[in-house]
């Protein structure tokens, strides 16, 4: 290890930087988040550096006197100023830091985590950027964003137990405890829980095993891993047990914690099905049990997902629950074909339907969808196509408006069918699309950038 990461103070303390350009910039935007006082020495500041000395963060000046400074910066756009000015800082004994200059840098500043006052810092002594960017992409994703207020938290506990409890062993004991280890914890880690694991755990001695469990209800996207929010991943990681759903696809799948166990509850349409009194008895049992429970659905769990009847199992268990939205399979597919659900001055509304409820084929408002300009989306409307498009029409739909289908949205596999209101149920049927599907009514392709299927 040639060099090694320390934190400096920098309040009440000045930094120089020498240059007014993207190169200082790039160097501010980290700076700015400390609390030293920031001099830019530039004539030709950029309009971004102009707006941060309006904000008053940051000071520009012609000449800046070095010797007053904590750290400098050399970040003009000329390698060749940035040397020298690295030889008259070091010259008066200051560490320097020269933007791509390894032979004029003391120090380099790593790729930061920043949750302040927790922050991680990635360096990789300038082998790799790119590798330093990757890290901290995933170290962003799993730790909570709230962290720094969570460390608050802990500080003030710290200086409460400090008090009550002289033996130091003791007290990193009780810690351990509290804050577990290893990555899984950090998702549930906020200052709640902190401070009620800290009364538990100060009141009674307590063991893993009597943790509180928790579910988090999430939305899985449509298949894509990239349509996962990144507080999705971050609880994904996280799992003790993962119940999962038939549309939950594999490569999301395959992102939840490796050690959790995975309880599949998928529902086959007109086949085989967990009941979801049977989801709802599992869903609790194992969070009754102490575990972490990641409720993993396709799309966005809010969506003809049943998710109302989850939340009533887990309130009338007393088991707290958290949900993370998703993609639905609508915007996925209107993304594939590259329109707008809502179109100014065309579409008010945008129906999100189920071509089935309990009752077998759902009753939609056909008045409304069989007006020009209306737009829906169908969720499980394959078998009802026939259905739907005989309502349609009966209400005086217009046979030539534009119908897309798009199975499998966001995955590889996905293909479009495109078609009418009139040619829907013969066109479906020749296209060989089984699902999952949405039926896009009003909704034609912009362009064929994803794969079409050709009706034969
Ligand atoms: N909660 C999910 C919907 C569950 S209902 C969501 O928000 O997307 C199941 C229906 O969703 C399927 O019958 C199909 O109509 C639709 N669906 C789910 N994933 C899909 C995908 N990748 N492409 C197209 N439709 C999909």
């Amino acid at each position: 290890m040639r060099y090694l990461p320390i934190h400096i103070d920098l309040q009440n303390k000045t930094v120089i930087i020498v240059g007014g350009g993207p190169a200082a910039e790039a160097k501010l935007r980290t700076l700015i988040k400390t609390d030293a006082r920031l001099v830019i020495m530039s004539d030709t500041p950029s309009a971004e550096i102009l707006r941060w000395a309006d904000e008053g963060r940051v000071e520009i000046t012609d000449e800046a006197a070095f010797e007053t400074a904590t750290l400098i910066y050399a970040a003009t756009e000329s390698p060749a100023d940035n040397l020298n000015i690295a030889e008259k800082a070091r010259a008066l004994g200051l560490p320097v830091n020269a933007a791509d200059q390894p032979a004029g840098c003391d120090f380099i500043t790593p790729a930061l985590v920043d949750r302040s006052p927790v922050t991680v810092s990635i360096g990789t002594e300038g082998t790799s950027p790119g590798l330093a960017r990757a890290l901290k992409s995933d170290i962003e994703s799993r730790l909570p964003s709230d962290l720094g207020q969570t460390a608050q938290t802990i500080k003030g506990l710290r200086d409460t137990l400090k008090l009550e409890e002289p033996d130091i062993a003791k007290r990193q004991a009780f810690w351990a405890q509290v804050l577990g280890s290893g990555l899984g914890d950090y998702a549930n880690l906020d200052s709640e829980v902190i401070n009620a694991r800290y009364n538990a755990a100060r009141h009674t001695a307590i063991t893993s095993d009597d943790r509180a469990g928790y579910v988090h209800i999430v939305g899985a996207g449509p298949g894509d891993p990239d349509l996962l929010t990144v507080g999705a991943l971050r609880v994904m990681h996280s799992a003790d047990v993962v119940i999962y759903d038939r549309l939950v696809s594999e490569e999301v799948l395959s992102l939840c914690r490796r050690e959790a166990d995975y309880i599949y509850v998928g529902k086959i349409p007109g086949g085989v099905s967990t009941r979801q009194e049977e989801i709802n008895r599992i869903m609790v049992e194992t969070a009754q049990n102490g575990a972490t429970v990641v409720r993993l659905k396709s799309g966005d769990p809010l969506v003809f997902g049943r998710a109302e009847e989850e939340f009533a199992a887990l309130d009338a268990a007393g088991i707290d629950f958290t949900i993370h939205p998703g993609i639905t399979a609508a915007t996925a597919a209107a993304a594939s074909l590259r329109h707008s659900l809502t179109v100014r001055g065309e579409n008010t509304a945008a129906t999100l339907a189920t071509g089935h409820d309990e009752n077998g084929f759902a009753e939609l408002d056909w008045t409304a969808l069989a007006k020009p300009n209306a737009r829906a989306t169908i969720y499980m409307g394959l078998r009802a196509a026939r259905f739907i498009q005989g309502r349609l029409l009966l209400h005086g739909a217009n046979s030539a408006t534009p119908v897309s289908v798009v199975e499998n949205a966001s995955r590889a596999n996905e293909t479009i069918l495109s078609t009418t209101i009139g040619a829907l149920s013969d066109d479906l049927i020749s296209s060989g699309i089984k699902g999952p599907a949405v039926v896009m009514i009003g909704y034609d392709v912009r362009s064929v950038r994803a794969k079409m299927k050709a009706a034969s």
